[in-house]
C-alpha cells in the first residue's frame, strides 16, 4: 500500500516508520504512535454524496482507512443509531441531546470498529495469532475477528473484573483465556512484552492501526446528524477512543468536508479518574490511580496508555473531562432504559451522567447539540442489570392475585397521568 503514503509516526518525536513495521510504541522514545495519511489525494477522490452510495459503516469511509479494502476482515460493524433522546433530554433540560448506540455492534461495543481495521493490518501483514489485554469489551471483539480471520487469540483479563456477557464471548468465540491475578494495567504492561517478544499481534489501543477504525464514529455522527455537534461526550477508560474520534473530526475538517470541530468532553467514574484530573488541576504530566475501582468496569483503568492523545484532544478543542459515582452512573443507566429505550452497560452510561452533572455546573448550554456516546450493550453485563432494576414479582399460580397486583400498577398508571 505503499502508493498511497501511508506512514507511522512518532507523535512525540516525529520519527516515521514505513507502515508495514511491527511496532506500537515509538523505538527512539517510547512515544505514542499515529498513522499519517496523504490526505491531499484523498480529498481529490471523496464526498459525501460518493459515501452516501454505500451502506453507512466503517467501510463507507474505506478511502480514509489506510488498509486495503480488499483484505477487509469484516462483520458488518458501525452504522449504529443516533437517538434523539427527547425524552431524556427534556427531563434534564436539553433539547439537542443525541445518543450514539454503540451497542448495536456486531460484538456489542465500539470495539469492532477497531478490530476490523486492526485485523484486516494483521492479515495484510501475514501474522497468524493476536493478542491483547481487555476489561472485556475488547477480549469479546477480538475473539469474534480472530475466529472470521482464521487468527489464534490469547487473551489476558483480570480476574473476576470481568462481566459475564464479555468473558462468555471471548471464550465462545474461541480465544485462549488467560485471568491475571491483577488489574487491567498490569494485564497490559504483561501482553506489550509477551507481543513484543513472540509472534503475537497487539491490538489493544496503543496500536494506532485500531484507531484508525474508531475514528469512523465521527464521520457516521456528521453523516446522521448533517452537521457537527458542539459537543461529543463519552466514557474514556485507556483513552483510544476520545483520541480516535477527535482524529476523525479533524481529519473532516482538512480534507474541506466539514468547518467546524466539536468539544470533545471525557467522562470517566470517580474511583479511576486520572485524566479529570489532569483536565481541572492543568496538569502537564499525568498522575496516575494505583488501584482504580468503579462498577463500571469497562473504565476501570488507573494507567491510560493513551494519555498524551485523548489530553491533547480536549485541550485542543475545548472541551472538558469530569467524574461521576457509581450512583450516578446506576441512575443514569436506569433514566436511559427507561425513557428511551437504550440499554447500556454502565461505562456507557457514565457518558450521559456527565452531561447532566456538567449542565448542573453550568458547563454544558441548555441549546447545545450534544451527542452523547454509549459505548456498550447492556447485555453485557446483565448481572449488574438484574441487580439494580425493580425486582421480578413472583407469584402462586393464582389468577385472583395476579389481577389484584396488575389492577394495583394501573391504577399507579393512571394516577401518574392525571
Ligand atoms: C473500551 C470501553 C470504554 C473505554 O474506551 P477507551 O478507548 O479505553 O477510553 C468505554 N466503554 C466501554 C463499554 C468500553 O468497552
Ligand atoms: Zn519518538
Amino acid at each position: 500500500m505503499s502508493e498511497r503514503n501511508i506512514m507511522l509516526e512518532c507523535i512525540n518525536c516525529g520519527k516515521k516508520y514505513p507502515s508495514d513495521t511491527v511496532i506500537y510504541r515509538c523505538s527512539s522514545c517510547g512515544g505514542l504512535l499515529d498513522i499519517i495519511l496523504d490526505y491531499d489525494s484523498i480529498k481529490e477522490s471523496i464526498s459525501w454524496a460518493k459515501f452516501k452510495q454505500r451502506p453507512l459503516s466503517v467501510w463507507r469511509y474505506y478511502e480514509l482507512l489506510p488498509v486495503n479494502p480488499k483484505l477487509k476482515v469484516s462483520l458488518l460493524e458501525g452504522g449504529t443509531p443516533l437517538y434523539h433522546a427527547k425524552r431524556l433530554g427534556e427531563l434534564i433540560g436539553l433539547n439537542n441531546l443525541y445518543v450514539k448506540f454503540e451497542g448495536a455492534n456486531p460484538t456489542g461495543s465500539f470495539k469492532d470498529r477497531g478490530m476490523t481495521v486492526g485485523v484486516t493490518k494483521v492479515v495484510e501483514l501475514g501474522i497468524k495469532s493476536v493478542g491483547c489485554a481487555s476489561t472485556g469489551n475488547t477480549s469479546a471483539s477480538l475473539a469474534a475477528y480472530a475466529a472470521k480471520a482464521g487468527l489464534a487469540c490469547f487473551v489476558l483479563l483480570p480476574a473476576g473484573k470481568v462481566a459475564m456477557g464479555k468473558l462468555s464471548q471471548a471464550m465462545l468465540h474461541g480465544a485462549h483465556v488467560i485471568a491475571l491475578k491483577g488489574n487491567f494495567d498490569q494485564a497490559l504492561s504483561i501482553v506489550e512484552q509477551i507481543c513484543n517478544e513472540e509472534k503475537i499481534y497487539l491490538l489493544n489501543s496503543l496500536n494506532p492501526w485500531r484507531l484508525e477504525g474508531q475514528k469512523t464514529t465521527a464521520y457516521e455522527i456528521v453523516d446522521q446528524l448533517g452537521k457537527v455537534p458542539d459537543r461529543v461526550v463519552l466514557p474514556v477508560g485507556n483513552c483510544g477512543n476520545i483520541s480516535a474520534i477527535w482524529k476523525g473530526f479533524k481529519e473532516l475538517e482538512t480534507i474541506y468536508l466539514t468547518d467546524t470541530l466539536p468539544k470533545m468532553t471525557g467522562i470517566q467514574a470517580k474511583g479511576a479518574s486520572p485524566i479529570v484530573n489532569m483536565i481541572k488541576r492543568n496538569l502537564k504530566l499525568i498522575q496516575f490511580t494505583d488501584n482504580p475501582e468503579t462498577i463500571a468496569t469497562a473504565i476501570r483503568i488507573g494507567r491510560p496508555v493513551n494519555w498524551p492523545k485523548a489530553v491533547k484532544a480536549i485541550r485542543e478543542s475545548n472541551g472538558t473531562a469530569e467524574s461521576v459515582s457509581d450512583s450516578e452512573i446506576i441512575t443514569m443507566q436506569k433514566m436511559l432504559a427507561k425513557l428511551e429505550g437504550i440499554g447500556v452497560e454502565p461505562a456507557s452510561a457514565a457518558s450521559l451522567a456527565g452531561v447532566q452533572k456538567l449542565l448542573e455546573e453550568g458547563v454544558i448550554e441548555r441549546d447545545e447539540t450534544i451527542v452523547s456516546i454509549t459505548t456498550g450493550h447492556m447485555l453485557k453485563d446483565p448481572q449488574e442489570a438484574i441487580e439494580i432494576a425493580e425486582p421480578v414479582n413472583e407469584f402462586e399460580s393464582d389468577i385472583i392475585k395476579i389481577k389484584y397486583f396488575i389492577e394495583s400498577k394501573l391504577a399507579e398508571v393512571v394516577k401518574a397521568v392525571r
